[in-house]
């Protein structure tokens, strides 16, 4: 273990309370202390590892900040209350976002007091983000607003958000992806209505419908260039990606370490052979990093994402069939398939992954 993360294990001991782990059901959803925990975490600098103190780091290395991110993850420590923030949105708005953008919009986001949500898929532009149909409009070339209506879905948390980054097509007459912008949104702005989804999961991540009716969005909140929407995006879903196969990779571990004391031997070669798939995750995942820390393009985030996701689902299916008819009673065990559920669909569906896998990987023909 690495210095920066003993030093992160101390600080998280001495953070937690003494009875976390005896009463990890309760503190697991209690989100006082998953909001006490992001704003000391920020002040720590462990939100943000490889960035500058200022902004919730601590100027570490890639490989350090992951190794971090796994150690938080191994000790469950508490998860931040709106990951979309400090995990997706942060990295787009320090990469692309304006010095006043920054300044104002970076650390209330990284200390937790202002979330954020994620604009992106609508009713008829799910995997083909591309194709959505949101419009932002400026009433002339030299107009300081654009006018925006449109719709979105499954916007996590946008009810409790303040923010959302909006992607909205401000060129009707461009190639579908040249044509798209991310725009900062205010949701506090007139003109914007959010109905949450009843959700069939006991996840407090709730997904929204947020529907646009002729919302004044200033210029001056353009997330990136005009029309340079799709490359935000882009980034955006590579830093999620980053993320996701952490989160798989240890969930995929929690699981598997409940059935290894399993004495069914029907399950034995199902076991052994997800094992197998966990640690194939665990090196694509380094790999991943070694090409990213000798600044070579990194062709396993498709992998990672999709090997993650189908793992952590068939972890959690041979809980249930290792457990028999009592699987049908046990909520937590019910929580986490349908958690597992989600995870081939957010970040990129398992078909889509398959496709770009296929196509620019493989080199095979187009279907
Ligand atoms: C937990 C969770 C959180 C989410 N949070 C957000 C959020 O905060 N913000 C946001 O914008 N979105 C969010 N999403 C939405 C998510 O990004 C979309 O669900 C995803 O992009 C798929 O789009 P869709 O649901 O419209 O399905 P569709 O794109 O309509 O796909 C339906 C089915 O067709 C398949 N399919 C589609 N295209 C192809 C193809 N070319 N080849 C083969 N098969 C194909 C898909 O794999 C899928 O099985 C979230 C989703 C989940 C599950």
């Amino acid at each position: 273990m690495t210095a920066p993360v003993s030093e992160f294990r101390e600080w998280l001991t001495t953070f937690l309370p003494g009875d976390y782990y005896e009463r990890y059901r309760q503190y697991r959803w209690d989100i006082r202390l998953r909001r006490e925990y992001q704003r000391a975490a920020f002040e720590a600098g462990w939100i943000q590892p490889t960035w500058p103190r200022e902004h919730g780091g601590r100027s570490l290395s890639l490989r350090d900040a992951m190794e971090i991110r796994i150690q938080a993850a191994l000790c469950s420590a508490p998860k931040l209350p709106n990951i979309a923030g400090p995990n997706v949105a942060a990295p787009g708005i320090r990469q692309f976002g304006t010095p006043e953008q920054i300044d104002r919009l970076l650390v209330p986001l990284l200390r937790g007091d202002e979330w954020w949500a994620l604009g992106m898929s609508e009713p008829e532009a799910g995997s083909d983000f591309a194709g959505l149909r949101t419009r932002a409009d400026r009433d002339d070339p030299n107009s300081k607003v654009f006018r925006v209506n449109g719709q979105k879905i499954w916007t996590t948390q946008a009810h409790e958000s303040r923010w959302c980054t909006l992607y909205a097509r401000t060129d009707p007459d461009a190639p579908k992806h040249r044509g798209i912008s991310c725009l900062i949104l205010d949701l506090h702005s007139p003109g914007v209505r959010i109905e949450p989804i009843r959700m069939a999961s006991a996840s407090d991540e709730t997904f929204c419908e947020v529907f646009l009716d002729d919302v004044e969005v200033p210029v001056d909140n353009l997330l990136g260039p005009c029309n340079g929407g799709w490359n935000v995006a882009l980034a955006s879903l590579h830093h999620e990606r980053q993320m996701i196969w952490v989160m798989n990779w240890v969930e995929i571990k929690r699981g598997l370490a409940a059935l290894q004391s399993t004495r069914d031997p029907d399950i034995y070669a199902e076991l052994g052979s997800l094992l197998a798939d966990a640690e194939a995750l665990r090196a694509t995942g380094y790999r991943a990093l070694s090409n990213e820390l000798a600044g070579r393009t990194s062709p396993e985030a498709d992998i990672l994402k999709l090997l993650g996701s189908v793992t952590l689902q068939r972890v959690w299916e041979l809980g249930a069939a290792a457990a028999g008819p009592a699987s049908a009673g046990d909520a937590d065990l019910l929580f986490e398939r349908q958690d597992a559920l989600a995870a081939t669909i957010y970040g990129g569906t398992s078909e889509v992954q398959r496709n770009i896998i296929a196509e620019r990987l493989l080199g095979l023909p187009k279907g």
